[in-house]
């Protein structure tokens, strides 16, 4: 402090001369806030690097609290580096945006989380980098469609809404053979259900980045919105550093605080939820108003021998999120359908997962494909994401609205 004793009583309250003592300790890391950081001398300033973590220089370049959930959320999905955005969509767009050029062209399966094919058709697109989507489903469609200048292929399983599970480890192998960029949506495996940085689990085979909506399961509270973008090589987490330097991305600490919060209940949760929506779609099997039932983790399932070989190894019962979807008889009317959304009274009707409220949402599959997939049924898709009511009252209130919407 260079004022001793100043005299007048505002800058002694901003120039005080207490620390508290050091050696604070409980079960939650503190936040720290900031958008300027001290350095002690001006020698310091010139010198500090923020490219790595030794120290701290700005707030967009993070602090403590950020620091701290960047190193647990690595360990979680088993990568080196993380970068942290404000949205998972933001997330996605950071890694794209780290390694694609004018010029360039990239890949995204047509099952895809919708806005990431939407970035594609818009600020990619006018930046002259071009997209073609390809069925996650088939490892040799995405083979033929490899270009000399495809430098990204975007990954994500399952796939978005419609829940068929790719031969993630095939189209890993593909990209591999062709020495393209891998990116995966991890946000429904969420670390838990498989390793993206080890997918055999001898170290061999990897994606190079993962993106990772927290907003999902490691917020858990439907309430805080962020992501991650990870990877475990060097030279890609400085590019994606850059990118984010360039761009001013950066996340609130108190948003973090509460990441930080839940992270630790994050494999209780996720399991739980896992049970639910797995008795849930067990459920609907039996009901005649529905068609099909898309969960990877049930036999019949389209891709359930790749979510088993990945991720329920051994016949054991395995990973599988919160979220499944049905496919509504297509003899019903949109009007009946949307009604027995409107009559759940514990499911609410709302975008995103991973939170404590049991969701609902009707989706027009047809609007969303390049083709209608030929491994689904035609009909009326609805997609259910589990919270931690108790099943059985979930199952009552499905049950109720259905009686009153779904006699056929
Ligand atoms: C929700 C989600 C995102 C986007 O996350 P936001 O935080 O809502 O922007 C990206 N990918 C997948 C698979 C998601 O489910």
């Amino acid at each position: 402090m260079k004022s001793k004793n100043p005299s007048h009583i505002s800058t002694q309250i901003i120039h005080h001369d207490y620390t508290p003592p050091a050696e604070f300790q409980a079960p939650q890391p503190g936040v720290f806030k900031a958008s300027t950081v001290f350095f002690p001398n001006v020698a310091a300033m010139r010198q500090r690097e923020w490219k790595d973590k030794s120290a701290y220089t700005y707030g967009t370049h993070g602090t403590p609290t950020s620091f701290t959930l960047e190193e647990r959320l690595c360990t979680l999905e088993g990568g080196k580096h993380c970068v942290l955005t404000p949205s998972g969509l933001s997330a996605l767009a950071v890694a794209s945006f780290a390694v694609l050029k004018t010029g360039d062209h990239v890949l995204l399966p047509d099952n895809s989380y919708g806005p990431n094919k939407v970035l594609a058709e818009g600020e990619l697109a006018s930046f002259g980098i071009s997209h073609t989507y390809y069925d996650a489903m088939n490892p040799q469609d995405l083979a033929s469609k490899i270009k000399p200048n495809t430098q990204l292929v975007w990954l994500e399983a399952p796939g978005s809404v419609s829940m068929e599970f790719p031969d993630l480890i095939g189209l890993v192998k593909v990209c591999r053979s062709q020495q393209v960029l891998i990116a995966l949506d991890n946000t429904w495996g969420a670390g838990l259900a498989f390793k993206p940085f080890d997918l055999l689990g001898d170290g061999s085979l990897a994606v190079d980045f993962t993106a990772h909506a927290l907003t999902k399961y490691p917020s858990g509270g439907g309430d805080v919105l962020m992501g991650s973008v990870m990877t475990c090589d060097d030279a890609l987490a400085l590019k994606l550093k850059m990118t984010m330097m360039r761009l001013g991305i950066c996340v609130g600490p108190n948003d973090v605080e509460s990441i930080l919060r839940s992270l630790p209940t994050i494999s209780l949760r996720y399991a739980a939820q896992d049970r639910t929506a797995r008795l849930l779609a067990q459920w609907w099997k039996s009901q005649k108003a529905c068609v099909q039932v898309l969960h990877p983790a049930l036999e019949g399932s389209p891709g359930h021998a790749h979510w088993q070989a990945l991720c329920a190894p051994a016949g054991s019962e395995g990973f599988a999120a919160g979220l499944f979807s049905v496919m509504l008889d297509p003899s019903l009317t949109q009007d009946q359908v949307d009604a027995f959304c409107d009559h759940l009274k514990l499911f609410k009707i709302g975008y995103s997962w991973g939170g404590p409220i049991s969701l609902v949402v009707p989706y027009n599959i047809g609007n969303m494909r390049s083709e209608w997939p030929s491994h689904l049924q035609k009909g009326y898709l609805v997609r259910f994401s589990t919270g931690f009511e108790d099943p059985h009252d979930l199952i009552q209130d499905l049950s109720n609205a259905m009686t009153q919407c779904l006699n056929f």
